[in-house]
């Protein structure tokens, strides 16, 4: 029964985040005006306002201009409602399920902002990094010494590989927002998981990275944001650090 809740609560958040995804870019409030439609602008009524439930009746489309909805609002919703879903199973009601949920979500408002403006924002990454500090004094598994050498280690290891990068190359390779976001996922994460996201998210990045070239035969110098691939490299050292190193270990006994 409340792992149903614990959906619906998940795919209502994710409704949340769409706003903010939309929104946070473009300097708008968060909370005001109500959601309305980007392309005719009236409001969307409260009934449509979930996409996972409304997006398959509308076909996709606006209830009055039939202007077309992206897919992305029922993914986010899809994604957010099944984090919600896992960490529940994992925690129950409890501190934990809410602050590695406020976590995971606002990597996916990151992510999706990332790929669509090549921005990570500060007041999302700046914010988190404080929240994680504190939050370290109510999580079970993390001390505030593990969480501030997680935001040391995450903000200054991607700091020098960035200036490396720029004295290299003559141009920027990493964001300072990049910096930022790994610092706040050192935060609430801890040291050992920055070493483990730096190492995932390279690792996709990479491969992607030369998918792309491949497919659409573009060189290095097309810059692919780096934010997506640092979210999902933490959200796999979360669920699956713990594995991950026990399996490294075992194979280099
Ligand atoms: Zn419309």
């Amino acid at each position: 029964m409340w792992h149903i809740v614990s959906i619906i609560f998940g795919a209502i958040v994710g409704s949340f985040l769409n706003v903010c995804i939309y929104r946070i870019p473009r300097g708008e409030s968060i909370v005001l005006p109500g959601s309305h439609c980007p392309h005719c602008q009236r409001s969307i009524p409260f009934y449509d306002n979930i996409p996972l439930v409304s997006y398959p009746f509308l076909r996709a489309k606006c209830r009055y201009c039939q202007g077309a909805i992206s897919l992305q609002y029922p993914l986010v919703e899809g994604v957010t409602a099944l984090i919600s879903f896992l960490l529940f199973s994992r925690f129950g009601i409890s501190w934990s399920y809410l602050l590695y949920f406020s976590f995971i979500a606002s990597l996916i408002v990151i992510t999706v902002i990332d790929l669509h403006h090549q921005i990570i924002p500060d007041v999302i990454s700046l914010p988190g990094v404080g929240i994680g500090l504190l939050a370290s004094f109510i999580l079970p598994h993390l001390t505030f010494l593990n969480s501030l050498m997680g935001v040391l280690l995450g903000g200054g290891s991607l700091f020098l590989v960035a200036t490396l990068y720029q004295w290299l190359f003559k141009r920027e390779g990493l964001g300072g927002g990049d910096v930022k976001l790994l610092a706040m996922i050192g935060a609430f994460l801890g040291w050992k998981a920055v070493i483990l996201t730096i190492l995932l998210s390279s690792l996709i990045g990479s491969i992607t990275g030369m998918i792309i070239m491949v497919a659409k035969g573009k060189d290095f110098k097309y810059a692919i944001p780096f934010g997506p691939f640092l979210s999902l490299g933490a959200v796999i050292s979360f669920f699956y650090g713990e594995k991950i190193i026990t399996w490294y270990l075992y194979l280099n006994r």
